[in-house]
């Protein structure tokens, strides 16, 4: 009779039986691009079993996600986006203490990372921040490459910007972060504002201003750059400085939802996650350039250095905490964000 039932609406008889059926199921949200999330998907799939859906939102995105889902959360585990909301929601507890037998393959700084989250977030790929630009629309325009912080505050480039919303994108809130780790806070504010005539977007994802810089809608923007890098590789002009005053960088991080209702499987794919195998994955399957965590993954060819950089000692538990990356948004909303527009 059960089977003449399952039969009749439709069920896959044999699948439910076997292996596949058997290793349940995973729900993933994740902050990286989309061709790295989906390569994640269907390689842990292909490597365990376990079916997953998978979500692609910004890192502000997904932290406002989850922390409005947190009496009936939806997922199991957030992969990737910048570490500085995956540390706020390790201190509002909505991720869970995880120590995986994989950390010991990881560099230095996802460990630390790990450890100043209270064992709730790990790196998985680190990236700085700088501009990307567009060559030939700068030269069309007869403006040089912006090499500075101070460069992009100049009349030149009056329209010529786009960077992200802090709101949704983590890419924004560490551009902030830094700045105000640069300047000092109302130094940091005052820059913004002499930024904004310069700024024609605030978009909501923190790629879209380099995609839009590739495709020559902007001339330059505000990005992590090792997407610079995938946009020249993918054959578009586009270039990246990093800024000779210093720059920012972030820990892309993993979490384990709290209340996970798949939670055996969160912790297969965390440490899957972290293996080098997996960490590879990024270049090999998705064409990402950031640096991986796991010592023995490579950093792809042509993918930034960022040990040749001139790299702020960017404070990770302070712009991580709840109430300052709050506070620190909130101001830009009041002070920046509403602006007029140029
Ligand atoms: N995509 C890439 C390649 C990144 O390195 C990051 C940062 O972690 C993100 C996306 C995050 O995007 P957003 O700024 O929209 O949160």
């Amino acid at each position: 009779m059960k089977t003449i039932r399952a039969g009749l609406l439709g069920l896959p008889l044999l699948a439910l039986a076997g292996p596949a059926m058997a290793q349940g199921q995973l729900n993933l949200y994740c902050s990286v691009q989309v061709e790295w999330c989906q390569a994640i998907a269907t390689n842990f799939e292909k490597d365990t079993g376990v079916k997953v859906a998978m979500t692609q939102k910004g890192s502000g995105e997904t932290f406002a996600q989850i922390r409005a889902e947190a009496q009936n959360p939806k997922a199991d585990v957030w992969f990737g986006g910048t570490g500085d909301p995956h540390m706020a929601a390790a201190e509002e507890k909505l991720t869970l203490v995880y120590e995986s037998a994989n950390l010991k393959e990881l560099h230095p700084w996802a460990r630390q990372q790990w450890e100043q989250s209270g064992k709730r977030a790990v790196g998985v790929y680190a990236g700085a921040l700088g501009f990307g630009f567009n060559r030939e629309l700068l030269a069309k325009k007869g403006q040089p490459a912006p090499a500075c912080w101070a460069d992009l505050v100049k009349p030149g480039l009056k329209g010529e910007i786009q960077m992200a919303n802090p709101n949704s994108s983590g890419t924004a809130y560490v551009m902030i972060a830094t700045i105000v780790q640069l300047m000092g806070e109302d130094q940091a504010f005052a820059y913004m504002k002499a930024l904004h005539p310069n700024i024609n977007a605030y978009t909501r994802s923190g790629t879209a201003p380099i995609k839009a810089v590739a495709r020559g809608e902007t001339a330059v923007s505000i990005s992590f750059v090792h997407d610079a890098v995938v946009e020249a590789n993918a054959g578009f002009p586009a270039d990246y400085a990093t800024p000779c005053e210093g720059t920012g960088f972030e820990i892309g991080s993993m979490s384990i939802i709290a209340g996970a209702r798949n939670l055996p499987n969160a912790r297969k794919f965390y440490d899957w996650a972290l293996t080098a195998p997996a960490q590879r994955l990024g270049y090999d399957a998705g064409k990402q350039l950031q640096t991986p965590a796991n010592r023995a993954a490579p950093l792809p060819p042509k993918a930034p250095d960022l040990s040749k950089m001139k790299l702020i000692e960017y404070d990770f538990a302070k712009y991580g905490r709840a109430a300052e990356r709050k506070r620190l948004i909130e101001r830009w909303d009041r002070e920046i964000g509403s602006l007029p527009r140029g």
